[in-house]
């Protein structure tokens, strides 16, 4: 594009934006906790999923010296159910860095910025270009297949190469004048028109630009590398009841779900029962010796390299005191106070049944 088009494509592209742009509760103002928030939940996650668990963390986590004070399981239980926890501890940690070393502030330079836990390339340059104004093209998922389409881009947006590409384009067509405007206007456009399945060309604000749709080529873009089937894992959880209660563990504070509260169990393995496996990985994961009642569920749960099936069964403490290896805890708890834990989607999915006592105790 010369420079006189790129011009015409940003200002379309703003002009589309400021009729058009969605009412969302981290637009009210530009102050950037509240954009950085933001930012962080809308990574792969919806924007329509991530309205309500924003509202209740601004009204609970107000500001950074707020968040940087509470607990990380109160931060992870107003996390609940939005998945990818790892985000929440690093915005935990994030923000008592902000305080301890920035004085409060959130830093509104790249360096600083990106320092923090959990603050890459495209937090960086969201939070910085909306709410200071600093010329960072964001390259995002939505930025990406925009950007395919309409130069005809071959680069596959899965591929290795694929940020360093498409940051380079991007970089040549964000607006100096107003990069906040402009990156939000790109990645509206990406949700709400050039969308992964039938792209709305005919409501496109940039639809004379689009090599793409010039040349009837929309639906060969974006390429992408083919994945590799993701696979399933077989995993058998056991309900422990005793004298009225249940066992709970927590996971390692690192690593997937890190800090959650779960119900224990472990992989079944190859050619195993699943009842057989859920015995095993008590005694060897926990130091209980169990009995297993009856199954209770199967539960399917899909991460994002992986999915796994629970294999849920109903069991009683027999002996043993709990041993966990590693630095994790747990709770003999009555069923009525599990909400009070921070708990991983998959467990969610059967606790609703643990909770009616006729289930629990039958
Ligand atoms: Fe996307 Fe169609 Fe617009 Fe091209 S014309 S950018 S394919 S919506």
């Amino acid at each position: 594009m010369t420079p006189e088009i790129i011009v015409a494509f940003q200002q379309h592209l703003q002009a589309w934006y400021r009729e058009n742009m969605r009412s969302l509760p981290w637009r009210r103002n530009r102050d950037s906790y509240r954009i950085w928030v933001s930012e962080v939940m809308l990574q792969q996650t919806q924007v329509n999923t991530v309205i309500p668990y924003y509202n209740r963390f601004m009204a609970r986590f107000p500001d950074v010296g707020a968040l940087s004070m509470s607990a990380l399981q109160d931060v992870l239980k107003c996390w609940e159910g939005l998945g990818y926890y790892a985000r929440a501890r690093n915005l935990h940690k994030a923000a008592a860095i902000v305080t301890r070393r920035f004085g409060g502030r959130v830093p509104d330079n790249w360096k600083e910025f990106t320092s923090l836990p959990g603050v890459g390339p495209y937090i960086g340059a969201a939070v910085l270009s909306i709410a200071h104004g600093r010329v960072l093209a964001v390259v995002d998922g939505n930025v990406k297949r925009i950007l395919a389409r309409v130069f005809e881009d071959p680069t596959p947006v899965n591929g290795s190469t694929a940020h360093k590409s498409f940051s380079r384009l991007a970089g040549t067509l964000i607006d100096p004048a107003s990069p906040g405007c402009y990156n939000q206007a790109l990645m509206e456009m990406g949700a709400l028109v050039c969308k992964p399945a039938s792209p709305r060309c005919d409501q496109c604000p940039v639809v004379f630009f689009c090599r793409a749709h010039c040349h009837g080529t929309v639906e060969k873009y974006p390429r992408r590398n083919q994945r590799k089937p993701v696979p399933e894992v077989r995993v058998a959880v056991g309900v422990i009841r005793r004298n009225g209660t249940v066992l709970i563990t927590q996971r390692k504070a690192d690593g997937l779900l890190g800090g959650l509260w779960e119900f224990p169990g472990g992989k079944i393995k190859k050619g195993e029962r699943a009842e057989a496996a859920c015995l095993r990985e008590i005694k060897e994961e926990v130091g209980l010796d169990i009995v297993v009642d009856t199954y209770l569920t199967e539960v399917r749960h899909a991460y994002t390299h992986f999915k796994v099936v629970l294999d849920v069964f109903l069991c009683h403490y027999v002996d043993g005191h709990v041993q966990l290896g590693g630095p994790v805890d747990y709770r003999w708890i009555k069923m009525a106070d599990i909400d009070q834990y921070p708990i991983p989607g998959a467990n969610l999915k059967f606790i609703s049944k643990l909770k009616n006592p006729e289930i629990l105790n039958g």
